[in-house]
């Protein structure tokens, strides 16, 4: 595809985990709505799971196209085809993978140099710092992608500058964060920053100077739902940052609900049908998100709780979980036994199709922050049951400060679940949970309230409200920077 070379032209580079492209692919979609000319960063594999959205999209009009570059995985010890988080074999190789990200460096300048229209502004994630230097060699401005929530990016921040206080040592002694809008109590242990682990020091340190020398941060948020952490974030950074989101609203176009993200299997008419056929607001819908799995025995535990909870029910178990031991399960007796009002989807699943379905009266997840905001987008409130990274002070953002989620077990001290997390929640726990959400009394009433009015705010946000006013200021910014060829001094120093 060719573009004038007159239109401002955004690329974006996301990291390659479901729960970053996804949103980067939204945001694509807003710059483009907005008359810019975008190129997402890709890989073969990552292209063949967005085409049919791009497809779509550029037959709306919109000028997106993808800059597609090789994947190194020989070089890095993966093989062919890991080109994305979800499709990793196992956790030990993501350090082969961001070796292989930031082999990306020198093959994105060539492409981008090759190019008749040159870059107005990069905007790339958090996770992929060695844009900056992409950036500076083409003497462009640079915006920060960050997805998770800023309720998160300011308590880990505000945490990572007093960690060192001695009664923090134990990683699960809990603690009030210090600089917070609020009161906020938290442990180490599950507050901290992205690579704030062992071994990945180097990556954490370079992320974090990336984001300092940015010209500002974009996020996935709006200002109705975290308008102090935004302020505080902006304010600790000295850097503007615009939230722009929720992101997943951009996306109302046939098809894109279905298919997003990846190629489903699903019927989604089968679906649709199935929903349709539920009373309002009784089906919980329980999906875990891109990554997480879950070992067999966690796995038999939610489907028991499920049963017992006597509630229709849509569950996503993924490729990766169906262990012979599950798939005997499921065939011997519990899928004839619930089959009635349950649904299970092997693979992926259409889940904005599915959030905002009225039938859906609640959604058990795993707090990943693109799930989280899907469920405040459309009103729906939620069972959390967070698992690694930004997941645990996700939960506590809903089920604490916005009082819209039961958490499936309080205070679960644990730094990571993992596929071969074993006993760590029972059928009674799942089945009072949905009780609790899906009935609850006077406080489940409050409770969908809130949520619902969380909705309509988001939906206002992104219908002409301060989302919108947000994004106008963003592309603002970033087109003054780039017309006047005015870099930064933390730019020209180096
Ligand atoms: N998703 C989906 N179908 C699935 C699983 C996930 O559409 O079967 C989407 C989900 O709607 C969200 C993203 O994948 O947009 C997952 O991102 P999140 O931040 O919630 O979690 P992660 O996968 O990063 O842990």
């Amino acid at each position: 595809m060719s573009y004038g070379t007159r239109k401002p032209h955004f690329v974006l580079v996301p990291l390659f985990a479901q729960g970053h492209m996804i949103p980067m692919i939204d945001l694509a979609r807003l710059l483009a709505l907005r008359g810019m000319v975008v190129s997402v960063v890709t890989t073969p594999r990552n292209t063949a799971r967005f085409k049919a959205m791009i497809d779509r999209a550029n037959a709306a009009g919109l000028l997106i196209r993808f800059a597609e570059l090789r994947f190194p995985c020989a070089e890095v010890g993966l093989s062919e085809g890991c080109e994305n988080v979800d499709l990793l074999p196992s956790e030990e190789l993501a350090r082969n993978f961001f070796a292989g990200l930031n082999m990306l460096r020198e093959p994105l300048l060539v492409y981008l140099r090759q190019q008749c229209s040159k870059p107005s502004c990069i905007i790339s994630d958090a996770c992929c710092p060695w844009t900056s230097e992409v950036a500076r060699e083409l003497r462009v401005p640079r915006l920060v992608f960050h997805g998770p929530s800023c309720f998160f990016l300011l308590c880990t921040h505000n945490v990572s500058k007093h960690k060192s206080g001695g009664h923090l040592a134990d990683a699960f002694e809990p603690f009030l964060v210090p600089g917070f809008p609020h009161k906020l109590e938290v442990v180490r242990a599950q507050s901290l920053k992205f690579f704030d682990y062992p071994g990945w020091e180097k990556l954490r340190d370079e992320a974090a100077e990336a984001e300092a020398s940015a010209d500002g941060l974009v996020i996935n948020s709006f200002r109705e739902l975290e308008a102090a952490y935004i302020d505080s974030y902006q304010k600790a950074l000295e850097k503007k940052v615009w939230a722009i989101g929720p992101v997943c609203l951009s996306n109302n176009e046939t098809g894109d609900e279905v298919a997003r993200g990846n190629n489903t299997n699903v019927d989604e008419n089968q679906i649709r049908n199935w929903l349709d056929a539920k009373e309002t607001g009784s089906v919980i819908y329980v999906s875990f998100g891109s990554i997480a799995s879950h070992s067999s025995s966690h796995l038999i535990e939610i489907g028991l709780g499920l049963e017992a909870s006597k509630r229709p029910f849509i569950w996503v178990i993924k490729e990766k979980e169906m262990s012979p031991e599950v798939a005997s399960w499921l065939s011997e007796g519990f899928e004839e036994r619930t089959s009635w009002r349950g649904l299970i989807l092997k693979g992926w699943a259409p889940q904005m199709l599915i959030l905002s379905h009225p039938s859906v009266g609640g959604f058990m997840t795993h707090c990943g922050w693109n799930s989280t905001l899907e469920a405040v987008s459309v009103g729906v409130p939620m069972i959390t049951w967070p698992h690694f990274a930004d997941q645990f002070l996700n939960e506590k953002l809903v089920v604490e400060v916005l009082r819209i989620g039961v958490a499936l077990k309080i205070n679960m001290s644990i730094p990571r679940i993992t596929g071969d997390s074993e006993g760590l929640i029972t059928r009674e726990e799942v089945e009072k949970a949905v009780s609790e959400l899906l009935d609850g009394g006077a406080e489940g009433e409050e409770r969908r309230k809130r949520a619902k009015e969380l909705g309509e705010k988001a939906k206002k946000a992104m219908e002409g409200g301060q989302s919108c006013e947000d994004l106008t200021l963003m592309i603002r910014h970033a087109l003054e920077l780039a017309e006047e060829g005015r870099l930064p001094v933390h730019r020209s120093s180096s």
